[in-house]
């Protein structure tokens, strides 16, 4: 039997979303109780997951679902399938989670779970089985008014199928349990992109603000996932062009404008490096590209400080989750480079999720417009809010939403009090 445990300690990324947190804290005078209350998880449950693989041996990975806070509604949170996940970074993911559902306004609170698993090593099968049991282990906390999960890396609509059919079978028909179903099992329209459809809101926004035409920028994408793949179909789609994308194992770069829908349509069947246009760069090499607005949409923490002094754009627009670190943040600022914190500009996701569950339980559908429309609405409102914020108080955009975002949990957490 193969016991996988959790790599050695990398970084400390609950710390780094915590400093994030006090220095918004600071800005804002907030009460010493206050901050300690509204810091520390709610609850943290750590389980095993033992699974028979397809060549009959057994393996036991590492699960674990933070939520972190509560006060303005149940837990939701993305589940992550990665060999990175511990921890310390669900903590972190799922604190992001509580400031970005209070800044978008949507009555959740934060949550967030993973997986300690190479899920790219894993068959169909054994992907289901792993989902099955880890969802088995911790639904104690899941349902629909207390804990939603979602995907995130390394997992995706038919995770969440089997998520949904888990937890049915104890508890009866529950779209409502999980979000970015399939549309066959209750899923929304629009939830597929929406994450990289609020990247593209929030760049042509900050272009917008900051005196860049959107429609003749460049981009460069770190990941071509869910989140990188519809950023660029987006951005593609108004005549802007995107130069570099690129994968685990590297990208591509063309200065004339990469093909982005042959390339979507490429990566359906083919790795991503097979692609005939544009010369091959490092994930590092991309992140130094000239262009307009620099869209990190993979992993947490690739902007620390020697990669930021390195970045040669006007924007950084934080599709994936804490790709920045506070030292880079201060990078950033020194030189001047505008940054859309990812509690915004990746802030699509659970805001589509959020109407996935009003549908839910409504059991009444909207069409892709309505969904559309709603979209931008709720992320207009928190780009207004966020840039109003940043103007008044002289802050940085990550700072600013920060801000308001802490506000509205303070609050909710003080109505309901502590007894
Ligand atoms: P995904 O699994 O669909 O795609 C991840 C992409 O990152 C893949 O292209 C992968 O090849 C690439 N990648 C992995 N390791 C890399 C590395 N070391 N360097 C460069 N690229 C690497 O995941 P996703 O759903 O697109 O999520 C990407 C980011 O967006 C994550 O930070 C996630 O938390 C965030 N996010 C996703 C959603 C969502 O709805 N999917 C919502 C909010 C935030």
């Amino acid at each position: 039997m193969v016991v996988s445990s959790p790599p050695r300690h990398k970084t400390t990324d609950f710390e780094i979303a915590n400093r994030q947190f006090d220095l918004a804290a600071d800005a804002m005078g907030l009460d010493d109780q206050i901050r300690t209350l509204l810091k520390k998880p709610f609850r943290e449950l750590k389980v095993s997951v033992p699974i028979r693989l397809d060549n009959g041996s057994t393996r036991v990975f590492l699960g674990y679902r933070v939520q972190h806070n509560g006060a303005r509604g149940p837990f939701k949170g993305g589940l992550r399938f990665h060999p990175d996940v511990d921890l310390d970074e669900v903590r972190a993911l799922a604190a992001l989670m509580t400031w970005k559902t209070a800044l978008l306004h949507v009555p959740f609170g934060g949550g967030k779970g993973g997986v300690n698993c190479s899920h790219k090593e894993l068959s169909l099968a054994e992907k289901e089985r792993l989902t099955r049991k880890f969802i088995g282990r911790i639904s104690i906390i899941l349902g629909p008014n207390r804990d939603i999960p979602a995907p995130d890396v390394g997992t995706d609509a038919q995770t969440m199928a089997w998520i949904m059919d888990s937890y049915g079978r104890k508890s009866g028909y529950t779209p409502a349990c999980v979000t970015g179903k399939p549309l066959e099992l209750g899923g929304s329209v629009g939830r597929d992109s929406a994450t990289g459809r609020s990247t593209f809101l929030v760049l042509e926004e900050a272009g917008k603000a900051f005196g860049v035409d959107p429609g003749a920028s460049t981009s460069v994408i770190q990941g071509f996932g869910n989140a990188g793949r519809w950023a660029a179909h987006f951005i593609h789609a108004t005549g802007a062009k995107v130069l570099a994308v690129s994968g685990s194992k590297g990208g591509l770069y063309d200065p004339q404008g990469l093909d982005i829908p042959a390339l979507v349509e490429h990566v359906r069947t083919k790795h991503l490096l097979d692609f005939p246009q544009g010369k091959k760069v490092t994930n590092k090499e991309l992140l130094a590209l000239p262009c307009d607005f620099l869209i990190p949409a993979a992993l947490g923490g690739v902007l620390h400080e020697e990669t930021a002094r390195a970045v040669n754009a006007k924007f950084v627009i934080e599709a994936a989750n804490a790709p920045t670190t506070p030292r880079a943040d201060e990078v950033f600022e020194e030189r001047g480079i505008i940054v859309a914190p990812d509690i915004l500009a990746n802030a699509g996701g659970v805001t589509v999720s959020y109407f996935e569950w009003v549908q839910n339980l409504q059991q009444f559908f909207w069409d892709a417009d309505q969904v559309d429309r709603e979209l931008r609405k709720k992320l207009k409102a928190s780009w207004d809010a966020v840039y109003a914020t940043h103007r008044d108080k002289g802050v940085a955009l990550r700072r600013a939403a920060f801000m308001i975002a802490i506000d509205r949990v303070a609050r909710a957490e003080g109505m309901r009090g502590l007894e």
